[in-house]
């Protein structure tokens, strides 16, 4: 999971809140559903000071640096804002965006798969 958390450069929120949010999140994965996330990259900076902010890429570098056989050509972006989008397809991943034409996570799936 790749996100941006500018929350933590405006004090709203510190970096062991995030940590705990992506705990809760992969144990109600787990238990709704019986998946995990192997690995949380977050951007905790402001806007427009650094290159891991979506829709910069440096996050998806930072998961292929720990994964070196992630192929991100044979990847895909799902989210649900324009960076998120621009980030994949500037890396060669199809990229999906969330609203009104692809409800959630499942129909994303299914227009990637489609
Ligand atoms: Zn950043």
């Amino acid at each position: 999971m790749v996100t941006n958390q500018r929350g933590v450069a405006l004090g709203r929120m510190t970096d062991g809140d995030v940590d705990r949010v992506h705990e809760r999140l992969s144990e109600l994965l787990a238990a709704q559903s019986g998946g995990h996330i192997d690995g949380y990259f977050y951007c905790p900076h402001d806007l427009d000071s650094c290159s891991c902010r979506k829709p910069g890429v440096g996050l998806f570098l930072q998961a292929t640096e720990r994964w070196p056989d992630i192929d991100l050509g044979a990847s895909a972006m799902v989210g649900d804002s324009p960076a998120d989008v621009l980030a994949g397809e500037a890396l060669g991943m199809r990229a999906i965006r969330l609203g009104p034409h692809v409800a959630d996570l499942a129909a994303a799936v299914d227009a990637l798969l489609g």
